[in-house]
C-alpha cells in the first residue's frame, strides 16, 4: 500500500462523517459535502459540443470547433463552475482541504470518461509552475489526476508536462490574452517518454476558455502522444462579456 492509500484509509476510519465543506452543516455528509449542497452541484446542461464539451443548442459541434479544431480529441467537464461546485474547487485549490473534493470530482470524472467511451492509456494533469507548487504545497490538478488514474486503474504521469517558471496566472485575462500568455509555456517534463505513442487523459480542475488544455494537448502531440482527451471537474461558461468583467 502506498502512502496515499494509507492516508485515504486513515481518513475513512477517522473521519467517517465530517462537516460539509460548503455550508459547514453536519447532515448526511459524504465525501465532504452534505445532501443539500450536493443537490446544488449542477451538471453541464446537455447537449454539449462533441469536441470541446461546451453546452450548445441544436448542433453537434460548436462554431469555434468547426472553424478551428482544437488539438485534443474531445473535452468534457463534470459540473458547472458555480454554487457548490465552485466552493469545492476553491477549497481544493486554496485551503489545502483537497482530499474530499478530489474524491468527489475524481469519481465524477472517471464516470464521465466511461460514459464518453474514451479509452485513455495513461492519465496526467495540467502542470503548475514549480513556484506555485512550492507555495501551495501541491498542484490540485495533480491530486485530481492521481485520483482519476486510480479509479480508472491506469498509470499516472504527474510530470508528463511542466510549466515554464514565470508564466502568469490566467485569472483575470481575456481569451486572447490567455492564449498569448500560455503559448510556449508548457514543456515536456521527466515523464515525457511514458506518453509517447499513448492516448492521454489530461485532467484539470477548471476549464474556462480552454487555452491551457489546448496548449498542453499541442505539447503532448508534438512530443509523440497518440491522442489527448481532456476531463475537468468544472467548467466556467465563458462569453465575450467576461473579457470585460475580468473576475476570476
Ligand atoms: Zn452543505
Ligand atoms: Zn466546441
Amino acid at each position: 500500500m502506498d502512502a496515499m492509500k494509507w492516508r485515504d484509509a486513515a481518513l475513512d476510519v477517522f473521519f467517517p462523517c465530517r462537516r460539509c465543506l460548503v455550508c459547514d452543516g453536519a447532515e448526511a455528509v459524504e465525501e465532504g459535502i452534505c445532501a443539500v449542497c450536493r443537490e446544488k452541484l449542477r451538471r453541464l446542461p446537455e447537449p454539449v459540443c462533441a469536441v470541446c464539451g461546451k453546452p450548445l443548442a441544436g448542433r453537434a459541434v460548436c462554431l469555434a470547433c468547426t472553424m478551428e479544431r482544437p488539438p485534443y480529441s474531445a473535452a468534457r467537464c463534470a459540473f458547472l463552475y458555480e454554487d457548490a461546485a465552485r466552493d469545492l474547487v476553491r477549497r481544493m485549490k486554496f485551503s489545502g482541504e483537497f482530499d474530499l473534493p478530489a474524491r468527489l470530482f475524481g469519481r465524477e470524472i472517471a464516470r464521465m470518461v466511461g460514459l464518453a467511451g474514451w479509452r485513455p492509456e495513461v492519465v496526467t494533469c495540467v502542470p503548475a509552475t514549480a513556484r506555485t507548487r512550492r507555495e501551495r504545497g501541491y498542484n490540485q490538478a495533480e491530486v485530481l489526476g492521481r485520483r482519476v488514474s486510480r479509479l480508472l486503474r491506469l498509470p499516472f504521469l504527474p510530470r508528463a508536462l511542466g510549466k515554464r517558471s514565470g508564466t502568469r496566472s490566467q485569472v483575470g485575462l481575456s481569451a486572447e490574452e490567455r492564449r498569448a500568455n500560455i503559448a510556449g509555456s508548457i514543456l515536456p517534463d521527466r515523464d515525457a517518454a511514458r506518453f509517447v505513442g499513448k492516448t492521454v487523459l489530461l485532467v484539470d480542475d477548471v476549464m474556462t476558455t480552454g487555452a491551457t488544455v489546448e496548449e498542453c494537448a499541442s505539447t503532448f502531440l508534438q512530443h509523440g502522444a497518440e491522442a489527448v482527451y481532456v476531463a475537468c471537474a468544472a467548467r466556467r461558461l465563458y462569453t465575450a462579456e467576461d473579457d470585460l468583467k475580468r473576475e476570476e
